[in-house]
């Protein structure tokens, strides 16, 4: 079973601080050829998480000059922070103020963080870059 959603519940109940994860997602919903092989680690500390880790996906799309299909590699290191929502929810005067359209994420501690939707996210992030196939024939105009 792939495993795709860490309940955060679970690690503190099992007294976890550290969880390892290394899966191969399938998209269905993204243009990726074959599994998307991921390495995570997820850190649980008292204000909240990190999860980081590195992903190697195939995409296929069609070129942006020359509107052909190519097949490139997309990979990359992560590294994000998220943050219990109690932590920006309480009104704790004299405490670090963080603001929820910063660069931490907000996460429930009795929830699940989402980690296959996390990759999903960095995937299409990564398919924004170098859309131009570098085939000869793609400076020629049809
Ligand atoms: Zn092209």
């Amino acid at each position: 079973m792939t495993l795709e959603k860490v309940s955060i519940r679970e690690m503190q109940r099992a007294g976890k601080q550290e969880l390892p994860v290394e899966e191969n997602y399938e998209f269905e919903d993204l243009p990726t050829k074959g599994p998307v092989y991921t390495v995570a680690l997820v850190e649980l500390d008292s204000t909240g998480l990190t999860v980081s880790g590195r992903f190697h996906a195939t995409v296929e799309e069609p070129c942006d000059r020359c509107y052909e299909p190519y097949e490139r590699e997309i990979r990359e290191s992560f590294e994000e922070d998220f943050v219990f929502n109690h932590y920006i929810e309480a009104d704790r005067p004299g405490e670090v103020e963080l603001n929820e359209e910063d660069f931490y994420e907000v996460i429930d501690p009795e929830g699940e963080l989402d980690l296959k939707d996390l990759i999903r996210q960095l995937i299409v992030m990564g398919m924004q870059q170098d859309r131009l196939c570098s085939r000869e024939t793609c400076d020629i105009p049809a």
